[in-house]
């Protein structure tokens, strides 16, 4: 199928939601595994909603997500001309007419068809009417068939039966001489030379109307792929009161792309039970026999454990790079630059594995960068106590004294000390590992004391001892 072209058309009104993104996501899986091409159209004919930050938002979130298009980015604002040529063709050909009809006038059918329990669709009167009365604003409608019934062919939902009495002849063009939804979308696929259109089912009720226009300009009914909608756990529509719903919001939150990728995959297609793929293996076997016929639920916990496994499949220098991001936002790049890169290197290796998230990572490893170190206060009340800082006052004397700095040479003094004073090990390691984290959960404690170094590990010891002193009251000496 080298011809197959399918494009991705959002409305550039907000963000770049995560049902977006999936539809991109199909539309691009879908043309790489069948050597097509991929298209992508801003719908920015909706000039007071349309903005530039949600253009932005869009590039720059598909681009992260790594789903690179081969045309476009298409702006609809820019191709007037070609939408004007359209309705012109059409007028000429007899297809669509111009309705004079006021608002009020349709305001008052409308009325009086419901009231009529009709369904209150427009009653056609302009349809054959051949006068033009001058200066009077009109619309441009299209003429649908009256009669029979239409078919969506549907690679997900099956065959989809309309019936053309319940249509009515949609306005192509408004009374200002802006173009409708449903007109430019035939005009640009029919331009583009689209093939397949996959998209939200919230449009499958647009469909019939647009392959009467298909139709109208002659042109192959491409095929279709109505996707389901996501919801969220309560089975509502996804939205923002359930979390995140921005590519953007993942992204500064710490997760990677890849595993947003495989997440939103997942969204509504399936491989057997296989949960972890590379984007390869998701070109390699994407179809739509695979994809679900019911919404999909949208589960955060689901997409922190992917997001966990491929934090965990990074190197250190990796994530370094995909860290440094944050750690620019945090202020923290100075600090970066005048610390040993290969201790960090290795914290990183070390702290990754407890990871869920980028900021998590960076969270937890905090008492690298800080000068300062801030101790859980829960802990320190339970830890800092005068016993343990008769403790902390020992190791100090004997980490200083420490020539080699190695975990090998930590590891000794640490447990030579607890053993000649008859205390197990985590009396002495507790208190040692939250004066120089300010944490009580960490990497390997010999390992953290090696990588920070002996200066930093001697001056945190020894502010602990004073902290304790100032907040205890109590003379240790
Ligand atoms: N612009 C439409 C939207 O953002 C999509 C149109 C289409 O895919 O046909 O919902």
């Amino acid at each position: 199928m080298d011809d197959l072209r399918v494009r991705f058309a959002p409305s550039p009104t907000g963000v770049l939601h995560i049902g977006g993104a999936r539809t991109a996501l199909f539309n691009y899986l879908f043309a790489r595994h069948n050597t097509g091409k991929f298209i992508l159209r801003i719908e920015d004919t909706d000039k007071e909603r349309s903005t530039k930050e949600s253009v932005d938002a869009i590039i720059n979130g598909l681009t992260w997500l790594g789903l690179h298009w081969d045309e476009g980015p298409f702006y609809q604002s820019q191709r007037t001309e070609l939408y004007k040529q359209h309705v012109d063709q059409l007028l000429k050909e007899g297809k669509a007419y111009r309705c004079y009809c006021t608002p009020e006038e349709l305001e008052s059918k409308r009325t009086k068809a419901l009231s009529e329990k009709r369904k209150p669709i427009y009653d056609r009167t302009c349809r054959e009417r051949t006068d033009h009365p001058e200066g009077k604003p009109y619309v441009i409608r299209f003429k649908s068939p009256m009669y029979g019934t239409t078919m969506v062919k549907d690679m997900v939902k099956g065959n989809i039966l309309f019936n053309n009495e319940e249509l009515e002849d949609f306005v192509i063009l408004r009374s200002d001489g802006s173009p409708t939804y449903n007109f430019v979308v035939v005009v640009d696929d029919v331009d583009m030379h689209i093939t397949h259109i996959i998209r939200g089912d919230d449009h499958l009720n647009n469909t019939p109307k647009q392959i009467f226009l298909y139709h109208a300009f002659d042109y192959p009914v491409p095929q279709f792929a109505h996707i389901p909608l996501i919801h969220g756990t309560d089975k509502a529509r996804l939205s923002k009161r359930h979390g995140a719903t921005s590519v953007e919001a993942y992204r500064e939150e710490g997760y990677l792309p890849e595993a947003l990728v495989n997440y939103l995959v997942r969204l509504g297609w399936s491989f057997g039970d296989k949960e972890v793929f590379t984007l390869q293996e998701m070109i390699d076997n994407f179809s739509f026999d695979n994809i679900s016929k019911s919404a999909a639920v949208f589960n955060p916990e689901k997409l922190l454990w992917l997001n966990a496994t491929y934090i965990r499949e990074k190197s250190a220098e990796q994530l370094l790079s995909l860290l440094e991001p944050f750690i620019k936002a945090r202020g923290l790049m100075d600090c970066l630059n005048s610390l040993d890169r290969s201790n960090l290197l290795k914290l990183i290796d070390e702290t990754k594995i407890r990871s869920r998230t980028l900021l998590e990572l960076l969270d937890m490893m905090d008492y690298y960068f800080k000068t300062d170190v801030v101790y859980d206060e829960i802990a320190a009340k339970k830890l800092f106590t005068q016993e343990k800082a008769v403790y902390l006052q020992a190791m100090l004397t004997r980490l200083s004294g420490i020539e080699d700095f190695s975990q090998k040479h930590i590891e000794e003094a640490i447990k030579s000390y607890a053993t000649e004073s008859g205390l197990k090990l985590g009396d002495v390691a507790q208190p040692l590992r939250l004066a120089v984290t300010g944490r009580t959960v960490s990497p390997g404690l010999f390992e953290i004391i090696e990588i920070l170094g002996k200066e930093r590990v001697v001056k945190r010891v020894f502010n602990a001892i004073e902290y304790m002193k100032t907040n205890h009251g109590q003379n240790i000496g």
